[in-house]
């Protein structure tokens, strides 16, 4: 007899906390009121996929006011920038790589039980959750947030495979990109 042969679809994506939660989401940055629905629909739409909510690292290693409650008077991406600095402190990064480390291992659980991981997606721009761009250095830069590049570097060490998604907002692009991988496509690199 097989497992989970039942009533579920045996495919789930995980998707950046904030994108379901906008509440979490550091002072002066949320653009919507609780989450983002056009994504959610575009999730909803692909038909039978679960959603694991990841956890927002910044809130749970910094705090919700990212440890500066005058960090939204500061450009974003400089905020950032000293929100990715804090973030490398020993504890705070102890703690995201044990919060990567959960997150790796709930995919490791989904694969190495014949699910179909469609993908992570994560944000934009953040230093924590960035896939194609992060902030470093007062700008927006190429390259990842430092919670996305742990758990990429975890499953990448184990030979997994799970294709990255970075959203900004609901941008018509970025929402196609999801619906995409929602249909079991890779994102283009
Ligand atoms: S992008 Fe990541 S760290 Fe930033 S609010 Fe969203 S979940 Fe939290």
């Amino acid at each position: 007899m097989y497992m989970y042969e039942d009533g579920r679809s045996r495919r789930v994506i995980f998707l950046a906390h904030c994108a379901l939660n906008q509440n979490a989401i550091s002072d002066g940055t949320a653009v919507a009121p609780a989450l983002l629905e056009e994504a959610l629909e575009a999730i909803r739409r692909a038909g039978d996929v679960g959603i694991v909510q990841m956890p927002c690292p910044e809130l749970l290693c910094l705090g919700l006011d990212r440890g500066d409650p005058l960090g939204a008077e500061r450009p974003v991406t400089e905020e950032n920038t000293r929100i990715r600095a804090a973030l490398g402190a020993e504890g705070p990064r102890q703690r995201l790589e044990e919060l990567a480390e959960q997150v790796a291992c709930q995919i490791r659980q989904y694969q190495d039980s014949g699910f179909q991981v469609l993908g992570i997606v994560g944000m934009n721009r953040s230093p924590s959750c960035g896939v194609d761009t992060t902030s470093d250095g007062g700008r927006e830069v190429a390259g990842q947030g430092l919670f996305v590049g742990r758990i990429a570097a975890l499953l990448a060490k184990e030979g997994r495979s799970v294709p990255l998604l970075g959203l900004r907002g609901e941008e018509e692009t970025a929402l196609a990109a999801l619906a995409a991988l929602c249909r079991g496509e890779r994102p283009r690199p």
